[in-house]
């Protein structure tokens, strides 16, 4: 018999999704340039030069059986070193290559993450907006997913909400920061103040609460701030890494898992995720793209764009009168719509070709998503767009 439970999934398919094939219908009716299609994270920056180089030189140079070969269980050691040498750097924390575990993107480092911390029937605590693969990431691993409601308008964490439904049950706190689809950063206060209470709830309850931090979105950052790196303010933390944004490489899929040095039972967390990956199918990343992103760690794609574009929206969606948190970093921008039914809102929005992604399943209904990695010039032909659509259907 097939399984009910992915069989039922079916059923409950991305909206995401939905709206992006329906940008896709709708290109080849009126050529996808007439689309203002925000509906996916899909990066619009190509990966630096330096990165296509090194490949090149790899496939030149390198023995082919060693490159195209099985990677190590624990990933490749050259990349395990250079990442943690790049985080210790950056972020002052001691961390060594055995604190890092090579996955595949940031999904597969939070499927590692979540299963060494937590068993069926453990919850994980998220605050609401979530990316809404969080949930199929944690159901499958018979935890449950525990939404806290958004603290509007700031969109911190409401620390009232989350004190209900924190318990012995708790076995991690997931948190995404700069966040899809808000953009908003967890600021060094909003971080101390969660740090202090799961601190105080380790003790209580008697067990580890981790934090698992969600960065794919780390090296986007607006307005020249400094991101706070989360494993400073709490010793409990896994951080889960990706490349897919910041190196514009979603498709090679490459990130990691990284474990704080002063996490509980730090040593096995890395060998344990080896096992993890032999009951899920998981293999580490391709060794010539850990190879690749070993040199160069520190770069990123220019990521000015999303800068870009994000200052043009936010300024004309204010003009338009929306209600809009103003993103410190990412991609995506999350204002309220302009009646309580965001869904109605954003079918509304496709008769104007502007593909928005309603909020419901980001679990903080009335809002819509956009995510703004496209080309500036279809960004600025989209606001005219916008205008018609305010003035005709909200005027
Ligand atoms: N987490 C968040 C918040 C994301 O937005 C995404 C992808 O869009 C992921 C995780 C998964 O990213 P990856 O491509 O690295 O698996």
């Amino acid at each position: 018999m097939i399984s009910k439970l992915f069989k039922d999934m079916l059923q409950g398919k991305s909206v995401i999704r939905e709206f992006a094939e329906y940008a896709q219908r709708r290109g080849s009716e009126i050529g996808y340039e007439n689309v203002f299609d925000y509906s996916l994270g899909n990066p619009s920056v190509p990966a630096p030069e330096k990165f296509t180089q090194v490949m090149e030189d790899l496939l030149k140079n390198e023995n082919p059986c060693a490159l195209h070969g099985y990677s190590p269980t624990l990933g490749n050691n050259v990349f395990r070193k250079v990442v943690a040498d790049s985080l210790k750097r950056r972020f002052g924390i001691a961390y060594g290559p055995e604190h890092i575990f090579p996955a595949s993107g940031a999904a597969a480092a939070l499927a590692h993450a979540f299963r060494c911390i937590s068993k069926p029937g453990d919850e994980i605590i998220a605050f609401a907006p979530i990316f809404p693969e969080y949930q199929p990431y944690v159901n499958q691993t018979g935890a449950k997913l525990v939404l806290v409601p958004a603290s509007i308008p700031d969109f911190q964490i409401d620390f009232a909400e989350f004190e209900k439904v924190i318990s012995e049950k708790t076995a991690a706190v997931l948190i995404n920061t700069p966040s899809n689809p808000s953009g908003i950063l967890f600021s060094d206060d909003t971080l101390k103040k969660l740090a202090d209470i799961l601190n105080k709830k380790q003790k209580e309850y008697g067990h580890e609460i981790f934090i698992i931090s969600d960065e794919p979105y780390r090296e986007i950052i607006f307005d020249g701030k400094e991101i706070p790196y989360v494993a400073k303010f709490y010793d409990n933390t896994l951080s889960c890494y990706s490349f897919s944004k910041s190196l514009s490489l979603p498709g090679e899929r490459i990130g990691y898992v990284a474990v704080n040095p002063s996490c509980k039972d730090a040593e096995y967390i890395v060998p344990m995720c080896g096992q993890v990956s032999r009951g899920i199918g998981h293999n580490c990343p391709a060794s010539i793209i850990q190879l690749a992103v070993a040199k160069v760690i520190d770069m990123t794609s220019d990521l000015s764009v999303y800068e870009e574009n994000m200052n043009l929206i936010y300024d004309k969606l204010v003009e338009l009168g929306f209600e809009v948190p103003r993103p410190d970093g990412t991609f995506y921008i999350f204002p309220k719509a302009l009646e309580d039914d965001a869904v109605a809102f954003c079918k509304k929005a496709l008769k104007y070709d502007l593909i928005l992604v309603p909020s419901d399943s980001f679990g903080c209904p009335g809002y819509f998503r956009m995510a703004y990695c496209i080309d500036t010039e279809k960004v600025k032909r989209s606001l005219i767009a916008f205008e018609k659509f305010v003035a005709a259907e909200y005027p």
